[in-house]
């Protein structure tokens, strides 16, 4: 048995203040610390044909491994990011990455799109447009190779404002998803009056379809609401080949969720399109 030395007060002291860092809240300036550390990194999650199973591209996720704490849900640090200005240098973080990852997989031979995740917060920032294209020259990418998945996460403050970076970003060439659709602010208003080209329907409609008669109703609807508006629709969080094959029959075009790909780093995501490059299970 290893001997129990008593501790010496100054490693008594390291341990107690690892202990207060880990418990105490996350603030902005952890977060601000985190971005310039290089503690930010950006995992990507295939979307799949429906249709053929060819893989059509991959959502850009952040993800932040804090020294001390480890990694930090998204969910924690996006809202943390959303009630400050760090929100902006984020996403440019996460922009920038995405478009020169996307770049590469092009230079191996895969033409794939990129999305990104945008707050619409961030789109009351004047010059959001113009820093995104800035970006996108920097990585030789054309803006249609790009989608912009737009979350809703508080009521709209200037919806004049957000219009009109949308119809901005839209006439640069971006293409425009509204995510989680069907949750939260995301509203049939907003999914007819502002530019979008895709829906991305959330996981909770797409979890239970196969289970639950009403969730599968639901996707139905939202499926040909989308496709009458001329969209493009994503279905996310497809967890099994049930639900999948649903989403085929109900004429889904895009899928995503850990049956089809999770969340992968850029060298994984790389070594997976390898080995499925038409790589899904449409039997
Ligand atoms: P989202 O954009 O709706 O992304 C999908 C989330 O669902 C991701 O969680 C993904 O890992 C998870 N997911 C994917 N497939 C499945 C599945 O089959 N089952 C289940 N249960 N979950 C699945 P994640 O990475 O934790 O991100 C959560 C949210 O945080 C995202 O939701 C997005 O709204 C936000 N987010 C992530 N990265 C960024 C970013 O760079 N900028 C902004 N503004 N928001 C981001
Ligand atoms: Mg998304
Ligand atoms: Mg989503
Ligand atoms: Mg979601």
């Amino acid at each position: 048995d290893p001997v129990r030395k008593p501790l010496r007060p100054s490693e008594l002291g390291n341990i107690l203040a690892s202990i207060s860092t880990v418990s105490a809240p996350l603030r902005q300036e952890d977060l601000k610390k985190g971005l310039q550390e290089s503690q930010f990194r950006v995992a990507y999650q295939p979307k799949v044909s429906l249709q053929d199973g060819r893989v059509v591209g991959a959502e850009a996720l952040a993800r932040w491994t804090h020294p001390d704490r480890g990694p930090i849900s998204p969910a924690d640090f996006i809202a943390l990011a959303e009630d400050g200005p760090l929100i902006a240098d984020l996403t440019y973080f996460v922009a920038g990455t995405a478009f020169e990852d996307c770049r590469s997989w092009s230079n191996t031979g895969f033409h794939l799109s990129v999305a990104v995740n945008v707050s619409a917060k961030s789109l009351t920032d004047r010059s959001f447009s113009d820093k995104l294209a800035e970006l996108v020259r920097d990585s030789s990418l054309q803006t249609d190779q790009i989608t912009l998945e737009i979350t809703e996460t508080s009521a709209m403050s200037d919806a004049s404002a957000m219009l009109a970076m949308l119809t901005q970003l839209r006439i640069r060439g971006f293409n425009l998803s509204m995510d989680d659709f069907g949750t939260g602010y995301s509203s049939l208003m907003q999914l007819h009056r502002l530019p979008f080209s895709e829906v991305k329907i959330d996981r909770t409609f797409i979890h239970g379809m196969d289970t639950d008669q009403e969730a599968r109703v639901i996707s139905r609807a939202m499926i040909g609401l989308g496709h009458n508006l001329g969209m493009r629709v994503v279905a996310e969080g497809i967890e099994t080949k049930g639900v999948m094959q649903m989403l085929q029959e109900e004429g889904c075009d895009i899928g995503q969720g850990y049956y089809l790909g999770k969340p992968m780093w850029h060298h994984e995501f790389l070594d997976w399109l390898g080995d499925s490059a038409v790589a899904v299970p449409a039997e």
